[in-house]
């Protein structure tokens, strides 16, 4: 399924408060070294939205607690220039602790859309009456918080990197990954290289074997009996 929209040039536009972050990141990850045709990311400051004379995004937040929440208009404002700024249609992401949590299925279907837009929150989150207007999903890497949204954008980019070509040196790789569907979603299992035998630990000898049919069998084996001790919680997910 991935593998058949693997050319499609795709646009991710990030909006954050601290584009710092964002640029060191992003400029030092290889697909961007090796200038790949097939993704583009641009970095949008949201105080350049502001329509406030000091370019103020953040205020009190209504109610009894404390901390600044994000104004909806530099947001919406945001993302109107973007998706106005893109040809065909886009989807809009905001990273919360409140989201769903990103698996491997979450990104299979993001890979599928041409434009994506990702919403980096601070202080205390994003003012609800954005997220209601302009938000297509919300996602969350995992149930801790963190002070910005910038981290898991950055992951969401690397992990969705995976399935384009020229970051990997093999275009194979992403689907013999923990997660992928040549694993049935679950953990791969150990992998071994030169010498072997390492201060008298062997290699699996099924590996030296060349039988490939036998290695896969193995193979297949010992990720279920990984993902069973590790992730009993993955066991039954197709
Ligand atoms: N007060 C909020 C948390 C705000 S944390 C609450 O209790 O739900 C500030 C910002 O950091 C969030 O708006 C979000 O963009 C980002 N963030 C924090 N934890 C995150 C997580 N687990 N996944 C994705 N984004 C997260």
């Amino acid at each position: 399924m991935v593998s058949k929209v693997i050319n499609k040039m795709k646009n991710l536009d990030i909006v954050s408060l601290f584009p710092d972050i964002l640029n060191d990141y992003i400029n030092s990850m290889p697909f961007k070294k090796k200038a790949s045709p097939s993704v583009n990311i641009d970095i949008h400051q949201l105080r350049d939205f502001s329509n406030h004379k000091n370019k103020k995004v953040d205020d009190t937040q209504y109610g009894v607690e404390p901390g600044m929440v994000l104004m909806p208009e530099p947001l919406t404002n945001a993302v109107n220039h973007i998706q106005e700024s893109r040809k065909s249609d886009t989807f809009t992401i905001l990273l919360s602790p409140q989201g769903n949590l990103i698996d491997y299925k979450t990104l299979e279907s993001l890979f599928n859309k041409d434009n994506l837009i990702f919403i980096c929150g601070r202080y205390e989150g994003v003012d609800e009456r954005f997220i209601e207007e302009k938000v297509d999903m919300e996602l969350s890497v995992g149930d801790f918080v963190l002070s910005g949204g910038e981290l898991p954008a950055l992951l969401l980019i690397e992990a969705l990197s995976r399935f384009t070509p020229g970051f990997l040196g093999n275009n194979d790789s992403f689907e013999n990954d923990s997660f992928s569907k040549n694993f049935q979603s679950k953990l791969k299992g150990p992998v071994y290289t030169k010498p072997s035998n390492f201060n008298g630990k062997k290699v699996p000898e099924i590996l030296l074997s060349g039988d490939h049919k036998k290695i896969i069998e193995w193979r297949n084996q010992i990720s279920i009996a990984r993902t069973k001790k590790r992730r009993n919680d993955l066991i039954n997910r197709t």
